[in-house]
């Protein structure tokens, strides 16, 4: 054997002996790798020390929550909502006036929070909290909690007449919106056929109460459907529909500035519409709305005037602030309660101004964002990151085709370029990137065709049928009404 073959072994050797240490080395890796996950999993399976986090209300606010809790595992998340979807209000009134489905507006919960080993929904009507308990109680039963967020929202009041709900209804749910839409249809279904001129002027009148954006937003977009359902589905192009808008204020929009409100007024006047400001509603009855000066028959009458927080105060036994909102603390926990957040439209939380915060969704997102935040940081034993503060990005409000307004800080818009930034940025802020195209692609098709393809009067169970007894069908020829005798 020479010198070279003996080294040429050695090494040979060498290597083997290395390659077996490499890949004993890794097989002990794997397998210490393999008892640590075991054993973390042992751990979280050995149960607490998981932190509970129930949030109640999947809307802007909570869900914001959700999303950022979802992703750590060391906390079981809760998320209750007596409703399976989560909500775009904003374009609710394009539901109501038939521009948009439901589901372009609504995206199941559990799709957005999949459930998982520590994520879990509840589609569940909460009742009460049992704060000594720690206890959430909805229908389905009690749900504990460590922490809590409580993000429910509000809903239409009616400043003490709630007789006046069943005549005036609000738009605060899909269930109201389709409500409206069915009246609102069924208004020029009945209009068409008609016994007499004065009961169809009545049906082809809509009041809206109320002169915030909801009000304007659903008056332009009545006052556009009207134009296009008489001109074409019923060949009554000579007819108008009346539309008022009634604002108890001085102007319409007084959250903008008033040369935008003005604009926004000139705007909805364009398109027909009475703007009735400073006047008050003094008496709602069904087919009939009293103002200090004036009574309107009307077809359908729609109440945008006003909301109150959902009952939080009553369940967490505190007293209720302006618009029987929960007073929080700046970092939006209640006072005087353990770990009990309320955010969103339910809270009374107060700005840099020293004024509420408005009921707006950029409001209750960013609020669910820095609560989720919060809650993370205590868990690591850190204090919070300073009190919440609210970052006003601007405010838009549209009138119609190509009519908004638009207000960032100084920069005031109007017309177009209003109406486009509004429509961009509600497509971006909807939630999935279904709702996205198919809004998006809807909008594009009634925009090129003036059409809106949901104009669909779908029976309920509990709503009377469409046809009235006592009119005849009208002859396709004849735009007459032809009373029965
Ligand atoms: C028609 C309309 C138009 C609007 N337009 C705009 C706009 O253009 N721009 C804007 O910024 N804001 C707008 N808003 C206001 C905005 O929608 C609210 O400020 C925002 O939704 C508040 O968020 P939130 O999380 O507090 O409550 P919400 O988003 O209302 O969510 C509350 C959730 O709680 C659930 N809930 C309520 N009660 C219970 C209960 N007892 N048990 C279980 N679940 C419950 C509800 O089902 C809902 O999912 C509009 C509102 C409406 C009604």
């Amino acid at each position: 054997m020479t010198h070279h073959d003996t080294k040429s072994q050695a090494l040979t050797l060498l290597g083997g002996a290395a390659t077996m240490l490499l890949v004993a080395g890794l097989a002990s890796r794997r397998a210490s790798r393999a008892t640590a996950g075991r054993n973390s999993r042992a751990r979280r399976r050995a149960g607490p020390p998981h932190h509970r986090v129930v949030v109640v209300g999947a809307g802007f606010g909570g869900l914001q929550a959700a999303l950022h809790l979802a992703r750590r595992r060391d906390i079981d998340l809760t998320l209750i909502d007596g409703h399976n979807h989560h909500l775009f209000q904003p374009l609710l009134y394009q539901v109501a006036t038939a521009a948009l489905s439901p589901a372009d507006i609504a995206s199941p919960v559990r799709g957005i929070i999949p459930a998982s080993d520590h994520t879990r929904v509840l589609m569940a009507t909460v009742t009460g909290v049992d704060t000594q308990a720690r206890q959430v109680l909805t229908e389905a039963g009690a749900v504990p909690y460590d922490e809590l967020i409580i993000a429910t929202g509000s809903q239409p009041s009616y400043f003490g007449h709630e007789s006046w709900a069943k005549a005036a209804p609000g738009l605060k749910t899909l269930d109201d919106a389709l409500a409206l839409r069915r009246s609102i249809l069924e208004a020029f279904e009945q209009a068409s056929v008609a016994g007499t001129a004065a009961e169809q002027a009545r049906l082809l009148t809509f009041v809206l109460i109320g002169g915030g954006p909801t009000g304007v937003e659903m008056a332009g977009s009545i006052a556009e459907l009207a134009r296009d359902l008489l001109a074409h589905d019923y060949a009554m192009g000579q007819r108008r529909a009346r539309i008022v808008l009634v604002e108890a204020g001085p102007r319409i929009l007084d959250a903008f500035a008033p040369d935008l409100s003005e604009d926004a007024a000139k705007a909805l006047t364009g398109l027909g519409i009475e703007i009735r400001t400073g006047t008050r509603v003094t008496g709602i009855e069904t087919g009939l709305v009293h103002l200090h000066d004036e009574s309107i028959a009307a077809g359908t009458v729609i109440w945008a005037a006003g909301t109150d927080a959902t009952p939080v105060a009553k369940w967490l036994g505190v007293k209720p602030g302006h618009g029987g909102r929960v007073a929080v603390d700046a970092d939006l926990r209640v006072p005087g309660l353990h770990g009990v957040s309320v955010i969103g439209d339910a809270a009374l939380a107060l700005g840099a101004d020293g004024k509420p915060l408005p009921g707006l969704a950029p409001v209750a997102k960013q609020q669910g964002g820095y609560v989720a935040r919060a809650i993370l940081r205590r868990m690591r034993g850190r204090s919070a990151s300073g009190p919440f503060a609210y970052r006003d990005y601007g405010a838009l409000a549209t009138i119609g085709r190509n009519k908004a307004v638009a207000e960032f800080g100084p920069v005031h818009l109007s017309g177009r370029p209003a109406w486009l930034m509004w429509a961009v940025a509600h497509i971006f802020f909807l939630i999935s990137f279904r709702n996205k195209v198919m809004v998006s692609t809807q909008w594009a098709f009634a925009y090129a065709t003036h059409q809106r393809a949901n104009r669909l009067i779908i029976a309920r169970g509990d709503q009377p049928p469409v046809a009235k007894p006592g009119y005849s069908v009208i002859p396709p020829s004849t735009n007459s009404v032809v009373p029965v005798t």
